[in-house]
């Protein structure tokens, strides 16, 4: 008889016609492939498992007895940096893209999983397996909505390569490692970047007409350190709205049920993470893993200027006060909206205690929403990190 990989005889499940996780689904990709029969053990909606996992990449898991580690996870160092010459058309600087270009050029790895756009819409994801720095750079800039990375797994394994680059956010990379042994690789590198509040290419175009002044001409944006989202236009020019001038009440179902429920804003499980929100406003953020993520940063080392990370203020009062804010949906009138970003921007969190700020924010809040919304999940699926992250908030008890 003949023996059959299980993913192989998997393909019988009908690839992409169900997702086990339902609306918690972030379109991951993993479950167009046949390596669907792994969905139960590798979904980070269905089972949440941050801390094993990062003991398996990385040696061991977060210390919880040390601040950074469980806010920014397991880790050897921190930096911020830009490039010298910056990638044109990048999101930041283009560290992203020049580690994956540099690791291909040089020859540690045969491919590079990235996300390009379609050639009709700037905003839809594309997911590729990139074999020349020309295909790495087409993939520069993020594209702000739910992108099925995975959804090529399957060519990695027929492709024959034995060393490959993946590019990813949280929930693509904690599914990747579940599946990693059975891709076939001799060497896999992960090199993610933080993500949150991520929205269906329906929800981002709501988010923009919302927000943005002219939302047909947004190439590109960004939730700044500054307490400002910054609208890049085709025209060059900058929009600036201030985060407690955005509407609130309508915005609340924009974002992707499975954001509003995922703990791993920091990419845990990533060898190396490309930020910004760790630095202070103009730096990229880097958060070496392990061993392996040392490796990836050290190829560009000689391409960045780097400083320390610093970490200034005390963002407690302001999350505390956010809390109920955004759960009654309360919108400011743009004049005050406008004064609070200015006070807050000059005497608010810088550096790490930023980062601090904007994940407490996130925590608290999709804290309650799984609370409310999935109850049965709540013991199993909020990890250790968060709950105490959480417990230093007062929220509201229903
Ligand atoms: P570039 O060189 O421009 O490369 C960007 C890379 O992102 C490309 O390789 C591309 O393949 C990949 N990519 C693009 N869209 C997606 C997608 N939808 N899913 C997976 N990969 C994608 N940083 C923070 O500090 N805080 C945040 O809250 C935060 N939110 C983010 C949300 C999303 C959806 C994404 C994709 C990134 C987010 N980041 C966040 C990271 C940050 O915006 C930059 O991507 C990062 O600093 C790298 O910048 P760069 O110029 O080096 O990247
Ligand atoms: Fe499948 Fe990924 Fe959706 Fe989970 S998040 S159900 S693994 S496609």
């Amino acid at each position: 008889m003949t023996s059959i990989a299980p993913h192989n005889k998997a393909k019988a499940l009908k690839p992409g016609s169900r997702r086990p996780a339902k609306e918690l689904c972030s379109e991951c990709g993993l479950c167009d492939t046949y390596y669907i029969h792994y969905v139960k053990e590798a979904c980070a909606f269905l089972n949440q498992q941050i801390s094993e996992l990062e003991a398996i990449a990385h040696g061991r898991s977060r210390n919880l007895n040390d601040e950074n580690d469980w806010y920014f996870g397991v880790h050897q160092d921190m930096i911020a940096a830009r490039k010298k010459q910056p990638i044109e058309g990048a999101q930041w600087t283009g560290i992203v893209s020049t580690i994956a270009c540099e690791m291909l050029t040089q020859g540690l790895v045969e491919g590079v999983v990235c996300v390009q756009n379609t050639k009709e819409d700037r905003f839809q994801p594309m997911p590729v397996i990139a074999r020349t720095t020309e295909e790495i750079l087409a993939a520069r800039v993020n594209k702000p909505t739910l992108s099925p990375n995975l959804s090529i797994l399957e060519q990695v394994q027929q492709s024959g390569m034995k060393k490959l680059l993946v590019i990813g956010v949280g929930c693509q990379i904690q599914a990747l490692r579940v599946v990693e042994k059975q891709l076939g690789l001799e060497k896999l590198y992960v090199l993610g970047t933080p993500c949150v509040d991520n929205v269906t290419r329906e929800g981002l175009q709501k988010f923009l007409e919302t927000t943005s002044k002219s939302p047909d001409t947004v190439v590109h944006y960004e939730f700044m350190q500054d307490f400002r989202v910054h609208f890049k236009h085709q025209d060059g020019s900058i929009e600036k709205v201030p985060f407690f001038g955005l509407k609130t009440n309508k915005l609340k179902d924009v974002f992707a049920p499975s954001c509003m429920s995922c703990f791993d804003y920091v990419n845990g499980l990533a060898d190396l993470v490309v930020g910004y929100m760790g630095a202070e406003f103009g730096w990229q953020w880097i958060t070496v893993r392990n061993e392996t993520g040392q490796e990836m940063l050290g190829l560009v080392q000689e391409k960045l200027d780097t400083k320390e990370v610093i970490s200034k203020g005390n963002r407690k009062q302001a999350v505390q006060q956010s809390i109920p804010a955004y759960d009654q949906g309360v919108t400011l009138p743009m004049w005050a909206a406008k004064l609070m970003g200015v006070v807050i921007e000059k005497v608010g969190p810088k550096g790490l205690e930023y980062a601090r700020f904007s994940m407490d924010s996130h925590f608290t809040r999709n804290y309650l929403y799984v609370k409310r919304n999935h109850p049965e999940k709540l013991a199993d699926h909020v990890p250790e990190f968060a709950k105490r992250i959480v417990d230093q908030y007062h929220l509201p008890e229903n």
